[in-house]
């Protein structure tokens, strides 16, 4: 018996894997819902976009014509001894490969008020519920800690014309993680939102509550008084592991892992949001709370447990989110700021929100990632070039065939290449490579 406990994209995706391969009965456990649905479309419930049954990808029936069995009930503890899991009904459940794959939860800080009612966080399907329930006619939001997530919900609170008051601790949007010109055109972007207020440099200092212990507005480290009927708590996730380390496998942020997923505990692999590597893969972070690293973990995990252990080597990073209107996509590693030898070159265009954020090694001219913001550009284009060790040249004469979007294909192009020609004294002209001509596009 095989049980995953979490019904996420790390968990779900671990469970068809196996599937594929082994005929051992599968069961996934969950507290969150009996379903898995896209935790990443939860914000477009609450705009109106769709309803919560289209977050889920799969019909009822699947799970059943897969022979995965779904209970929605709480892990308390597990017993690694006796490989049993002890549900907060009073069963308990015995497994011969247990796979953790519990997620995150929002952060808090022990500010006072934080578990006041109207103050929350935004991870859970519950969240979602909650957030409807406590905006349901409010006139304005605070919402703390500047980062995607805080973003989705400002967005959400200003469809139901909520005004909100974002409070960033630091003097600008996501500089823990963007360049300053990137987090800039961020900044610019998000200034021309009426209703939305953004406050760098601000600090929640704590959550005022009325006699119902509901919120009704904040003090900020400055000593300003906020009134609001909303707290958003956005600053950041941290694994959801508290019940694990009761039950002795080794933590530290995370569930400590080896490169095969394996934890301390024998038969028991964590992936996802709640995994953390002892060792590092190089150029890559210990844990790391996005979608796609927890769905490659759940089909590296999947192949170990049906016998054909694969290490996780997952290349070169990449993501992708949403500034309101603002695409943002990034490939490579680029970070805040430069590290030692390395050289960058961003194109920023005169009036539309489109930045191109190239970083390459100043003497070999080897292309290490980019940011790019306005446009979309092809992963599997950029991956290539990643693996190849393309120069930085060689990306720029070749870029149109990483353009995912028609309009950049004619329009910026040539404007890229000769700002770059300007700022480094070359003479590049645009390319178009016969070995991409082969490749098929996804
Ligand atoms: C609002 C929002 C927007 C996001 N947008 C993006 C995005 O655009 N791009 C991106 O890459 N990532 C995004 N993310 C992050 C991404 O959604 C997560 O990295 C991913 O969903 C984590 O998947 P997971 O399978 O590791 O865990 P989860 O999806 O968190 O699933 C874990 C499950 O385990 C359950 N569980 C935990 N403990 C127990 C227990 N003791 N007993 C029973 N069940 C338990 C939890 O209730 C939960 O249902 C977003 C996250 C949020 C919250």
């Amino acid at each position: 018996m095989i049980i995953i406990i979490g019904n996420g994209i790390s968990g779900v995706t671990a469970a068809r894997n196996i599937r594929k391969k082994s005929d051992e009965a599968i069961t996934i456990i969950s507290s969150e819902s009996k379903y898995f649905f896209s935790r990443t479309a939860l914000m477009y419930v609450y705009m109106g976009h769709m309803t919560f049954e289209h977050t889920e990808p799969y019909e009822p029936h699947f799970w059943k014509k897969n022979r995965i069995d779904l209970l929605h009930a709480r892990v308390n503890l597990i017993d690694t001894t006796n490989n049993k899991l002890k549900l907060s009904n009073g069963n308990s459940l015995p497994y011969d490969s247990l796979i953790l794959a519990t997620g995150s939860k929002p952060n808090k800080f022990g500010w006072k008020g934080q578990d006041a009612k109207r103050v929350q966080g935004m991870y859970s399907k519950q969240d979602l519920e909650n957030m409807e329930s406590s905006t349901n006619g409010i006139e304005r939001a605070v919402i703390i800690g500047g980062g995607l997530i805080g973003i989705e919900m400002a967005e959400m609170l200003l469809t139901r014309n909520i005004e909100v008051h974002f409070l960033v601790r630091e003097n600008g949007f996501w500089t823990g993680v963007l360049p300053k010109q990137d987090s800039q055109l961020i900044m610019d972007h998000l200034s021309k939102h009426h209703g939305l207020h953004m406050r760098y440099q601000e600090e929640l200092d704590e959550i005022l509550t009325n006699e119902n212990d509901e919120a009704i507005g904040i003090l900020t480290k400055s000593g300003e008084k906020i009134d609001c009927q909303f707290v958003g708590l956005t600053a950041g996730v941290s694994p959801n592991i508290a019940f694990i380390k009761e039950s002795g496998i080794e933590t530290n942020r995370g569930i400590l892992v080896d490169r095969y997923l394996r934890t301390s505990a024998k038969d028991v692999y964590a992936i996802g949001d709640c995994a953390e590597f002892r060792e590092p893969v190089p150029g890559r972070r210990p844990i790391e709370q996005v979608w796609y690293t927890g769905k490659f973990m759940g089909e590296i995990v999947s192949e170990t447990i049906t016998g054909s252990p694969r290490e996780y080597n997952p290349g070169h990073w990449f993501n992708s989110a949403k500034f309101f209107e603002v695409e943002y996509q990034t490939y490579g590693d680029v970070r805040a700021k430069l590290s030692e030898g390395q050289e960058e070159f961003v194109y920023q265009h005169a009036t539309e929100e489109i930045l191109l954020h190239f970083v390459f090694e100043k003497e070999s001219r080897k292309f290490i990632g980019i940011n790019n913001f306005g446009i979309r550009l092809r992963h599997q284009v950029f991956n290539e070039w990643l693996l190849n060790d393309a120069s930085i040249e060689e990306v720029l004469i070749d870029l149109k065939i990483a353009n995912f979007d028609p309009e950049f294909y004619t329009k910026y192009e040539a404007e890229i290449i000769d700002q770059f020609n300007t700022q480094f004294n070359t003479s590049l002209t645009i390319n178009a490579p016969k070995w991409w001509q082969k490749l098929t596009i996804s």
